[in-house]
């Protein structure tokens, strides 16, 4: 009789053993990391990973029963029926290649069902394994022990599984590894504690395969486990590659540019911070180029956004062709880039390095066939001069580049310290006329507009005024660039035609209103649909109502600006084409659009005494006006001597301090109502009676 749990100690070839025990644990490591990349990869590739999974699993414990079973070899074992020896194996991977499919794929009770199933075909390996031994005598089983191997099994198994859910990487490879070895080996020698073998020499038996054969097998199913545990560490090595280029990929995302591939503002921050801190050290000082690109916006708008992108592409190469080491462009978005510069000797090499950008972009660019002329303004700020930190010597720059482009741009500014006075002026000034809009502090004066012959005054002017509680009436020349500059114009413009169109609809005669549109409004809203509503809602006759719009508009975005005015013409409202000569190109503006109205600006009529040209230019607008047959307004009108000249010259109207400074309404009744007030109400009485 032997007792095989009692023969363990004394009856085993431990290198046999040794080697079983590898072939277990490293049998667990790959089965654990291929159900960790099943459970990784996408539903396509599950099922690859679920069967190397299996293969692994179900191959690696029928080796290492096998090579147990050598290694425990009493001198009894006469060989291994092929059926049950390779029923095992065959079980094995099959319920391995089950359980492990239902863990993958179903999430809640995976681990558990799974679990059991593998644990279920550990057991059912062992067990068939055990049949198939060749002995000469009967094996007595003891169902308890078995009973509780089978439990033994199980419970490490669904451990093993669940560990894997619930831990991932390597912790998860080793702690489920380690559970399923454990669950091995317990089920192992608690199963040969189960038999006793009773000997018989006198029974008949078929050999079976040699011990020698079945170490063979063993071996090469060895290898099979090995192969695998070769493809997933390659795997891993690749994905690892795949994940690094991920992170790179990402982090370069996070501080490039999409379209011009150079560095965001959220790098050259930190860029900046770090090159002052350097220069805090060295003698190094650090100069900040904001560059804006000249009237980008008209090239996005008139050749579209692929145009815009090709040309900043375009421009980004020609700066960067001419940058040292030393020196970094990055784009912060739109048409706005900024260079940081460092070197000892400052401000001279910020403007050398500032007039060498404007001769390279000055060169023209090529655009889907078309030539663009092209330029750019540059403010500059240097550390330590101008700021010590990133964003008080961007802001300077910006304050720097600010005056570049109102010095007629193409050009570049060093940064002065009143600069950032007038713009923290600029940015006090918009919030302030924000809340005076909110305080109701704006209202609207009106100047007529008369026949120049006979002085009958035809319409007015709407003018805007701010009412400031402690500095009296401002002007618009104070507080409209300002409204313009961060848009709040679009909601002042609209309050003026609503205001001026109400007003202008509840005077008795049916005089003409005029309302100023900034170009900003042609940009931003949508122009169109609000004078329509202002229209239906003020009840005015839209022939009464006359936009007067300066060159500016034009200029900005021409196509986009006379689609509009070609829409609100076609409401029914007039057109006209104020401040007339002070522009560039007035007269291509007159031909472009048919304008129902030109206003002279006040500029020439002031001088029509004291300046020959004035008194010409004035003429040829006149007689311009009526070979184009649209009346002709002059503005700025203050003495008689002015109307005369006018009157002879035939110019349709004046408007100017001679027939009446800019007045509250209040004080105009007499010319826009049929009675005086108290008459009026008088008036008003006898309809009612
Ligand atoms: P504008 O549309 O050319 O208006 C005429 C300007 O000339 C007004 O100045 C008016 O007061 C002034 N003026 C008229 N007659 C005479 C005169 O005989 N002598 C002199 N010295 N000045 C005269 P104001 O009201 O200061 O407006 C200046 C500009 O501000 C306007 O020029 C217009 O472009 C703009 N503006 C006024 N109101 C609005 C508005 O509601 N929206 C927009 N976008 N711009 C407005
Ligand atoms: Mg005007
Ligand atoms: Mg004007």
């Amino acid at each position: 009789m032997y007792q095989a749990l009692t023969c363990l100690a004394f009856e085993h070839d431990y290198t046999l053993v040794g080697l079983a025990a590898l072939i277990c644990v490293t049998g667990a490591l790959t089965t654990v990391r291929c159900l960790q990349l099943a459970l990784e990869t996408e539903r396509s590739r599950q099922n690859f990973w679920i069967v190397a999974s299996a293969v692994a699993g179900g191959g690696s414990v029928w080796c290492t029963h096998f090579i147990a079973m050598l290694a425990y070899d009493p001198g009894v074992v006469l060989g291994y029926a092929v059926w049950p020896t390779l029923m095992s194996l065959l079980v094995a991977i099959c319920t391995f290649s089950i359980g492990l499919a239902i863990f993958v794929r179903n999430m809640r009770a995976g681990s558990v069902i799974g679990g059991s199933i593998v644990g279920a075909g550990i057991v059912a390996l062992h067990y068939l394994g055990m049949s198939g031994v060749v002995i000469p005598g009967q094996i007595v089983w003891n169902v308890t022990t078995i009973a509780l191997s089978v439990v033994y099994s199980i419970i490490f198994s669904v451990l093993a599984l669940t560990l894997v859910r619930h831990h991932t990487g390597n912790r998860g490879q080793i702690l489920a590894s380690l559970a399923l070895v454990v669950g091995v080996v317990l089920l192992h020698f608690t199963g040969m504690g189960a038999i006793t073998i009773v000997p018989d020499p006198t029974m008949a038996l078929e050999p079976g395969i040699p011990g020698y054969v079945l170490a063979f097998a063993a071996a090469a199913m060895c290898l099979f486990v090995l192969a695998i545990a070769v493809m997933c560490i390659m795997f891993d090595r690749r994905l690892a590659f795949e994940e690094k280029q991920n992170r790179q990929r990402i982090e370069h995302m996070a501080y490039h540019d999409a379209l011009t591939g150079l560095p965001n503002r959220a790098f050259l921050l930190q860029h900046i911070e770090e090159k002052v801190q350097r220069a805090k050290q060295g003698e190094s000082e650090v100069a900040i180029l904001a560059i804006d690109i000249d009237r980008f916006k008209q090239v996005n708008d008139i050749f579209g956004h692929q145009a815009g992108d090709d040309l900043l592409k375009n421009l980004t190469l020609k700066m960067s062709s001419i940058l040292s080491p030393n020196e970094i462009l990055a784009r912060l978005g739109g048409d706005e880039f900024i260079i940081v510069q460092t070197d000892t000797k400052q401000p001279e090499a910020a403007e050398r390095l500032a007039k060498r950008l404007l001769d390279v972009v000055s060169v023209d660019a090529v655009i889907q066939n078309v030539r663009l002329r092209t330029a750019i303004s540059i403010g500059i700020a240097l550390y330590p001069r101008d700021g010590e930190h990133a964003d008080v010597l961007h802001s300077n720059a910006d304050a720097a580049l600010y005056r570049a482009k109102q010095s007629g741009r193409n050009c570049y500014r060093l940064f002065e310290p009143e600069m950032d006075l007038a713009q923290r002026a600029r940015r006090t000034l918009q919030i302030e006329i924000e809340d005076a809009f909110r305080r109701d502090e704006f209202e609207l004066h009106y100047q007529a507009q008369a026949e120049t012959a006979t002085g009958v005054i035809t319409g007015f002017e709407a003018l805007l005024r701010w009412k400031h509680p402690v500095r009296g009436l401002i002007l618009p020349g104070e507080f409209i660039q300002s409204a313009e500059e961060n848009g709040f114009i679009v909601e002042l413009g609209q309050f003026v035609l609503e205001r001026a169109c109400t007003e202008a609809a509840s005077w008795d005669k049916p005089l003409s209103i005029a309302v100023n549109l900034s170009p900003v409004q042609f940009q931003h809203g949508d122009l169109v649909a609000t004078v329509r509503n202002v229209l239906a809602k003020s009840k005015l006759d839209p022939a009464r109502l006359e936009l007067e719009v300066t060159e500016s508009v034009l200029i900005n975005d021409m196509d986009h600006a006379i689609e509009i005015l070609h829409a609100i013409k076609a409401l029914g409202v007039g057109i006209a084409m104020d401040d007339f000569g002070t522009g560039y190109s007035s007269l291509a503006y007159l031909q472009a659009f048919p304008f129902d109205r030109i206003k002279i600006d006040r500029s020439f009529v002031e001088h029509l005494h004291d300046n020959k040209q004035s008194e010409a230019i004035v003429r040829a607008i006149v007689g311009l006006g009526q070979g184009l047959s649209v009346p002709i307004t002059a503005e700025g009108v203050e003495t008689e001597q002015q109307q005369a000249f006018l009157a002879e010259l035939q110019c349709t109207e004046i408007q100017g301090y001679l027939i009446g400074k800019p007045t509250p309404i209040e004080l105009l009744a007499g010319h826009v109502r049929k009675f005086p007030a108290s008459e009026a109400a008088d008036e008003d009485k006898r309809r009612s009676a």
